[in-house]
């Protein structure tokens, strides 16, 4: 049997270097920049004002208190969107509204609640020193500096960031297009009345999900039948336009094994056993497509928690590199709840719920839940972390360290 960590290799190398694409900046969400993006404005762009109030020159109102205001006559009126550039005549001054700009020879905003807020004549009730309420022009951002850096993956912030400063366009490392195809004659989609023996395929759904949340562009396929043939087909279809196929079910010893004996003859993907529980069966290599293409493929056992454990340990850690992502998941240490017994020569990965402590050295505990057989999804899906025990172990008692996967 291969060792988690020899697969885990064969698998990642499966996947090349992050490519590099240039994308409208509203696609490039979830992305990560290949680039410095350096502001090709300041921002803000011109001095503007920080309340709704008064352009004022600061001297001129440096009396002003409550029992005897300071009246200027208002000039100008400068709503949002004004474009034009306007000068504070000395003794006057202008109605201004929080974002537009400031007017040549004004210093200072008297916002309007210091004021009797009047339209031709305003009465200033306080003084305001020179600076105060105006935004300076690139005190954000000026001109030229890097706004982001390479790395960066682009959330909400990121992506107001570059709309704000005009960029239309951004360099970021491709996403991987994903296909997820479940196999297995049994499977129904859900929505449609079981039949005795037949269950949902639950597998393609949660894969999907598993690849789109690790940051891939993932798409699933409606699944196939145990017919090699029908198979096949189905990856004719698609490996074209995919940068890595994952399916579930057929690789493991019984007999219909369609991923098996659609693949296993050719030298392009190798089937193993894994010393690991759950997820023993595994096969990865490269399916080639109609039109030439060598498309990584890893196929996944079909039991739901092997298969998205699998995913875990094997394919989200390179998927993410490959798209120039950080692995992202936190490797800690949490001390057991309860014994564990795990079975001799096999890496085992038990679903765990994370528990905080009182503990002043802020050492987590971990519950293992669920039994280890690996068709209990209503654990995993309980689970918020997997418990990672060595395959040299057996038996490991409670109060334990052992080392976790935090989902
Ligand atoms: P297999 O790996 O095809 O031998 O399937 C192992 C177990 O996983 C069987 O109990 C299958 O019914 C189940 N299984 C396979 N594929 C799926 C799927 N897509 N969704 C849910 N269960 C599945
Ligand atoms: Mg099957």
């Amino acid at each position: 049997m291969r060792s988690v960590s020899d697969h885990q290799t064969v698998v990642a190398a499966l996947f090349g270097e992050p490519a590099t694409v240039t994308v409208p900046v509203a696609d490039a969400h979830g992305s990560v920049l290949v680039t410095d993006v350096v502001a090709p404005i300041g921002l803000p762009g011109f001095d503007n004002s920080a309340m709704d109030g008064y352009a004022v020159r600061s001297d001129e109102i440096s009396t002003a208190t409550s029992e005897s205001p300071i009246r200027l006559p208002v000039a100008e009126d400068i709503p949002a969107g004004r474009t034009d550039e306007l000068t504070l005549a000395p003794g006057t001054a202008h109605r201004i509204m929080t974002g537009s700009p400031v007017p040549g020879g004004a210093d200072a905003i008297v916002p309007v609640e210091q004021t009797d807020g009047g339209v031709s004549i305003v009465q200033i009730r306080a003084s305001v020193p020179a600076g105060k309420h105006i935004r300076a022009a690139g005190s954000d951002i000026e001109a030229g500096q890097t706004a982001m850096r390479a790395g960066t993956r682009l959330g909400a912030p990121q992506i107001g960031l570059l709309a704000a400063l005009g960029i239309t366009d951004v360099a970021v490392a491709s996403r991987l297009r994903v296909v997820v195809l479940s196999t297995g004659s049994e499977l129904v989609t859900p929505g449609t009345p079981l039949q005795h023996g037949q269950i949902y395929e639950s597998n393609g759904p949660m894969l999907t999900a598993a690849a789109t949340e690790a940051g891939a562009e993932a798409r699933h396929l409606h699944y196939v039948t145990d017919d090699v043939a029908a198979f096949r087909a189905r990856l004719d279809e698609i490996s074209d336009e995919a940068d890595l196929i994952i399916t579930s079910g057929g690789v493991s010893a019984g007999a219909f094994e369609v991923v098996k004996d659609a693949l296993a003859q050719s030298d392009d993907v190798q089937f193993v056993k894994v010393a690991m529980q759950p997820g023993m069966p595994q096969g990865c290599g490269h399916y080639p497509s109609p039109r030439g293409r060598r498309v990584p493929i890893v196929t996944l056992p079909g039991n739901p928690v092997s298969s998205l454990v699998s995913f875990e340990i094997f394919i989200r850690p390179p998927l993410r590199a490959a798209m120039g992502l950080p692995p992202h998941r936190e490797q800690t240490t949490a001390r057991l709840r309860s014994d564990v017994r795990s079975p001799a020569g096999k890496r085992q990965f038990l679903r765990g719920e994370l528990r905080r402590t009182d503990d002043p050295d802020g050492i987590l505990e971990v519950d293992p839940i669920g039994p280890p057989a690996s068709h209990h999804l209503r654990y995993l899906a309980r689970a918020d972390a997997l418990i990672d025990i060595a395959a040299d172990v057996d038996t490991v008692p409670a109060g334990t360290p052992v080392r976790v996967l935090v989902l």
